[in-house]
């Protein structure tokens, strides 16, 4: 009862604005206004008293705009039947509905459905309605119901069709806003190459992005204080600066300081005129009683006011870069001293540039630093190939995004490259790819040890990267980068984008930084993981490892012969471990492995062999142990591990296994036969479903 209470009052205190505006209404359905302004009395100041309370309230609260979504709407909805109430009021008082004043109730729809939220607009055009119906037949007592009906469609119409301008207005200022946007971004990025800052982007695009926003303004400061000087202290009509574009083929107003109104906005050929003169002949174009509606000007587009200017070079190295210009009402040439200020103007120029230019370089480095920094630190925790391959190529996704990469390792041996791990577009096609020293990218980086294709740019019609039946396609970047380890390349990191220009040589060098570094952790994995053969345990799990498990079962199989016992050899692996290892990481994977481990050891015999045969692979020997015995055992694991569940970050996680199991001298007689016929019945377990234990 208590909570059916407390909602009611929930419920009540929610809609009592509400309740309240429909008092109103039927003060007005009672006809209560229709006297006339000379009938108006106390009980109508009071109701307008209410009245202005209650919408004052509310509208202060929409103002603080503290509400959240759903207040929001009723707001609206309380705030609009509040104005209707309020409009039909004053209809009433000034002749009823077929009264003068009764387009206002279309003028309050129309405003109604524009600028209330989404679903409200359409409630209130169909409370318009409902307010007028009653006022339509019981106070003004009308039979016929069509005037009425006329006003409905009219309502309705007010209603749809503001609802709509308001929808499409909003819709266009939206996308010019976005216009205007991208035009910014654009701009930013021209003048960052006019200005030579850097070459185009093409690492962390967003970045880069704000780095040039803030460089390119910090170089308009810069000029815009140098022209201001000259143009106040050499009493200038206008000072402009134009730069050449990539090209050298247009010039572009890039600072400006004028007394006049109009200024042509450019770009401007850059052959032209006394402009063009400056840049064509490298030198300093000083004019004076120049006649009337001068044409040589480009940035006075209709002719020139102006009766002397002077156009000095902007010179870097032996190449121009733009125009420094100054010009005047007066017929008063400039003097050589005033050249002498132009020249000095300049040299601040471009010291304002270069200064940008290396803020830019340093800010590149400083990022770059940071990134290889942290990469570093990933390789070097990584221990076995896998995960140094899974943090190499993450590495590489922060230095250059990619759409496809890939990593293989070359074996001098038998010469065969293959693919250890790819990721991205089309990865599967060239996961575990084994192939000769052929005539590919790779092999020919690996080969020369140096990265291919010389300029990054990728076309599979030309190039192989792995061999010519299995090509890459749809990239239009492409980088191989060898991995030398002291003088011989193991392998090659490939990488692949869509967009062109991926891996310039604003990230090519951090990118081989990073390969060389790769190259080591590789080589350090390959060497902990010879010492791990070479000893008698497995440095993950405790357990034998591989070689002298080969030992002991060869020893083992010998005196089983001998002694006529039988022998049991259980095969387990995990299954999908690889997606254990994409989805929670390689450390959690090691979790996993490490306990499977002490399953076995914990359910197996005193006089039982466990030993880490490789990746999660195991294998159990069971002596003087029959088929049925081995099932029995290799049962009791996979439901341990089954139950088994594992907390990690990202929630938990719980894994199975399938088991193989063979009997020496039942299923082979010799060690390499018995471990034949067990991997043949794990297969099969595999294949069967995974998740079981099947007996050779
Ligand atoms: P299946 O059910 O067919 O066995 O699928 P699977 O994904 O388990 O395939 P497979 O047994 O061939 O995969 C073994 C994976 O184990 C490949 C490798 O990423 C991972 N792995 C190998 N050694 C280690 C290791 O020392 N630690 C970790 N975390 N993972 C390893
Ligand atoms: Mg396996
Ligand atoms: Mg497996």
């Amino acid at each position: 009862m208590v909570t059916a209470a407390l909602s009611l009052r929930r419920t009540v205190r929610a809609s009592a604005v509400l309740l309240a505006a429909l008092a109103l209404a039927s003060v007005v359905w009672l006809g209560a206004f229709q006297g006339g302004p000379s009938s108006l009395g106390l009980e109508h100041a009071a109701a307008s008293l209410l009245w202005l309370a209650l919408f004052g309230h509310r509208v202060a609260l929409r103002a603080q705009a503290i509400e959240t979504e759903g207040r929001g709407a009723r707001l609206d909805l309380e705030l609009g039947v509040l104005l209707l109430v309020a409009s039909h009021a004053l209809v009433q008082l000034m002749g009823g509905l077929e009264g003068p004043l009764y387009p206002v109730i279309y003028i309050v729809v129309a405003f109604l459905a524009s600028f209330a939220r989404k679903p409200m607009g359409h409630v209130l055009v169909a409370l318009a309605l409902a307010i007028e119906a009653p006022i339509w037949f019981m106070t003004e007592e009308h039979t016929s119901a069509r005037p009425f009906a006329l006003h409905g469609v009219f309502i309705v119409f007010f209603g749809v069709l503001n609802m709509m301008f308001t929808r499409v207005e909003i819709a266009r200022v939206r996308k010019h806003s976005i216009k205007a946007l991208d035009e910014d971004k654009a701009k930013v990025r021209e003048e960052s190459r006019m200005f030579r800052l850097v070459a185009p982007a093409s690492g962390r695009a967003h970045d880069e992005e704000r780095l040039f926003q803030s460089s390119v303004e910090e170089v308009h400061h810069a000029l815009y204080h140098v022209l201001h000087l000259l143009h106040r202290s050499l009493d200038l009509h206008t000072c402009v600066l134009l730069m050449l574009d990539e090209r050298g083929e247009r010039l572009r107003i890039v600072e400006l300081v004028t007394n006049a109104d109009e200024i042509a906005e450019g770009p401007f050929a850059a052959g032209e005129g006394a402009l063009g003169a400056v840049v064509r002949r490298q030198t300093t174009t000083n004019l004076e009683h120049i006649r009337p509606n001068y044409k040589g000007l480009p940035y006075y587009a209709d002719g020139a006011p102006i009766q002397a200017f002077i156009g000095v070079p902007v010179r870097e190295g032996d190449q121009v870069r733009g125009v420094l210009c100054g010009d005047r009402l007066a017929d008063r040439p400039f003097s050589a001293r005033e050249e002498e200020i132009f020249e000095t103007a300049i040299r601040q120029v471009l010291r304002a540039l270069e200064n940008e230019r290396v803020f830019v370089q340093l800010e590149r480095g400083k990022r770059e630093q940071s990134i290889l920094f942290s990469a570093s630190q990933m390789l070097g925790a990584a221990l076995n190939e896998a995960a140094v391959i899974d943090a190499g190529l993450e590495a590489s996704q922060q230095i250059a995004p990619y759409d496809f990469a890939a990593i293989t390792l070359y074996d001098a041996d038998s010469k065969r490259h293959s693919v250890r791990k790819a990721v991205g577009v089309h990865a599967d096609e060239f996961q575990g790819l084994n192939f000769r020293d052929n005539n590919s990218l790779t092999a020919m980086a690996v080969k020369n040890h140096h990265y291919l294709p010389y300029r990054g740019d990728f076309d599979p019609r030309q190039q192989t990267v792995y061999t010519r039946r299995e090509n890459l396609r749809g990239m239009d970047s492409l980088l191989i980068l060898p991995l030398i380890v002291r003088e011989d390349a193991i392998g090659t990191l490939a990488l692949a984008a869509r967009r062109r220009d991926a891996f310039g040589d604003s990230v090519r060098p951090a990118l081989q930084v990073l390969a060389n570094q790769l190259a080591v952790s590789l080589s350090n994995a390959k060497a902990v993981a010879r010492l791990e053969e070479m000893a008698t345990t497995d440095g993950l799990t405790g357990c034998l490892n591989k070689r002298s498990f080969l030992d002991e079962l060869e020893r083992r199989v010998r005196s089983a012969e001998r002694f006529g016992r039988k022998l049991s050899l259980i095969v387990t692996d995990i299954d999908h471990f690889k997606s254990v290892n994409d989805t929670y990481g390689h450390a959690t994977g090691d979790v996993v492995i490490r306990e499977l481990g002490q399953i076995l050891m914990r359910v197996k015999r005193e006089t039982d062999l466990v030993a880490r045969f490789g990746g999660e692979e195991f294998c159990v020997l069971c002596e003087e142990t029959d088929t049925e015995g081995a099932i029995l055992l290799a049962e009791r694991v996979r439901e341990e591990l089954g139950e088994t569940v594992f907390q990690t970050e990202n929630g938990k996680l719980q894994v199975r296994a399938s088991l193989g199991v063979a009997t020496f001298p039942t299923h082979a007689k010799t060690p390499e036969g018995l471990f034949d016929v067990t991997d043949k019945a794990l297969y099969a377990a595999k294949h069967g479903g995974r998740n079981q234990v099947v007996a050779a």
